[in-house]
């Protein structure tokens, strides 16, 4: 029986991070002007009443979803799901409840799928944790970003170290073991010291997994907006904040197995290597995206098309299935059956993202053709420059190479 991943969207913030050009909107308060734990205020249960019923109907639309689609996946079976957004433990656990309920009334869900929750440290109690467990939660993926409070404050997240400690401290307590902490480096006015600090206080937590991204600045965000206003880490600050990631984490027992993703043995994310191998992923809730079988679609990112997009699943199940609904609506899914050579391109790109790089076995057993014969040319120029390196079978990213891996995956795009 094949395997399938499932994503959950969840759109919703207390309110925005200075940075954040992700599909969210803020619920709690008034947007951005919303108070924060740093006046005293927790945004635990602080959907405001303005936004509730907004919520509540997305949760509803969203199970609608699931469960109107399910006969189109009956041949999987499912390893793993992630609530993601937005800031899932934003809702209240019921509508999460239902939200899981659906998805195993209509999915087969291994019984030892990996179950993540992506969860902003100063919107859970201990009742909640514990609450998640009783859903099947078993990972919580907690967005931290810094150790450091000035830093965060500049930009704009909700809490501050003391509140993430509390609430992770209290997941252990509950009985979470499997716990992700995310980092950012090359945050405004941060050093190489303060990050190392952050390091140091994450690892000493020794939580199982940690992702460390840069930040990227983004043309639609605030933080774009007031850039002058901050000095941020020159590139070569950035390269040695990466340097000392990999560094100081392998020191603490932590292996790189993404570029970006460390973890203790055993506790690499199933969920998320199910992207970079390529394997089968189904997207729900706003502008969530698919990809099954070579095909790849997305979600409407407008609420009310995503609404009228739920409706006609609707319609089509009366009509014996809602496969063919997207394909009638190509253009506004994005809906696009890759081709062998793209195919091959995201193999490539997507793999090689992974320390453990690509197998010539795997590409062979896939595409019924010889890596060496199809980018012998590309791996031997970049084996050439020091940015791949062989072994065995196998072919994957050196240290400068990471360092250059836009360049790298470039180079595997056919013209
Ligand atoms: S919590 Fe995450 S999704 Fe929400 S605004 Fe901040 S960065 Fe964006």
């Amino acid at each position: 029986m094949d395997e399938l991943s499932i994503y959950l969207h969840i759109p919703f913030c207390v309110r925005k991070c200075l940075y954040c050009d992700f599909l969210s909107f803020p619920v709690c308060g008034d947007g951005n002007t919303a108070e924060n734990k740093h006046t005293g205020k927790s945004y635990v249960n602080l959907i405001s009443p303005q936004k509730a019923a907004w919520v509540e109907s997305y949760v509803n639309l969203i199970r609608d979803e699931i469960i109107r689609t399910a006969p189109e996946y009956k041949k999987y079976r499912v390893i793993s799901v992630f609530v993601g957004g937005g800031t899932p433990s934003l809702l209240p656990t019921g509508a999460m409840r239902a939200i899981l309920d659906a998805v195993r009334s209509g999915y087969r869900l291994e019984e030892d799928a990996e179950i993540t929750l992506e969860m902003n440290p100063d919107t859970v109690t201990e009742e909640k944790l514990r609450e998640y467990i009783t859903c099947g939660i078993n990972r919580l993926s907690i967005g931290l970003q810094s150790a450091d409070d000035a830093e965060l404050a500049r930009i704009g997240r909700i809490h501050d170290y003391g509140t993430f400690a509390q609430a992770y401290e209290t997941a252990r307590r509950v009985g979470f073991a499997n716990i992700n902490i995310d980092l950012m480096a090359a945050l405004p006015g941060q050093t190489i010291a303060a990050y190392g600090r952050t390091l140091r206080r994450v690892a000493a937590l020794a939580p199982e997994h940690i992702s460390a991204y840069s930040l990227t600045l983004e043309e639609s965000t605030p933080l774009y907006e007031r850039r002058r206003e901050f000095s941020f880490p020159p590139e070569e600050e950035e390269r040695e904040m990466y340097a000392l990631t990999g560094t100081y984490l392998a020191s603490c027992g932590y292996h790189r197995y993404e570029i970006s993703n460390y973890a203790r043995d055993g506790f690499e994310c199933r969920h998320n290597k199910v992207y970079w191998r390529r394997g089968n992923y189904v997207g729900f809730g706003l502008g969530a995206s698919s990809m099954t079988e070579n095909v790849r679609w997305k979600n409407p990112t407008d609420g009310e098309r995503y609404r009228n997009y739920v409706d006609a699943l609707a319609r089509a199940a009366e009509a014996g299935g809602s496969a063919g609904l997207r394909e009638k609506n190509a253009e506004e899914f994005a809906l696009q059956r890759l081709s062998v050579p793209e195919q091959m391109e995201e193999f490539m790109f997507l793999g090689l993202r992974m320390m453990r790089g690509v197998s010539g076995r795997t590409f062979r057993r896939v595409f019924g053709a010889d890596m060496e014969e199809t980018y012998g040319a590309v791996i031997g120029k970049l084996c050439g420059q020091g940015l791949l390196e062989r072994d065995g079978e196998r072919v994957r990213l050196t240290e400068r190479g990471i360092d250059l891996s836009n360049y790298v995956m470039a180079q595997f795009l056919f013209d």
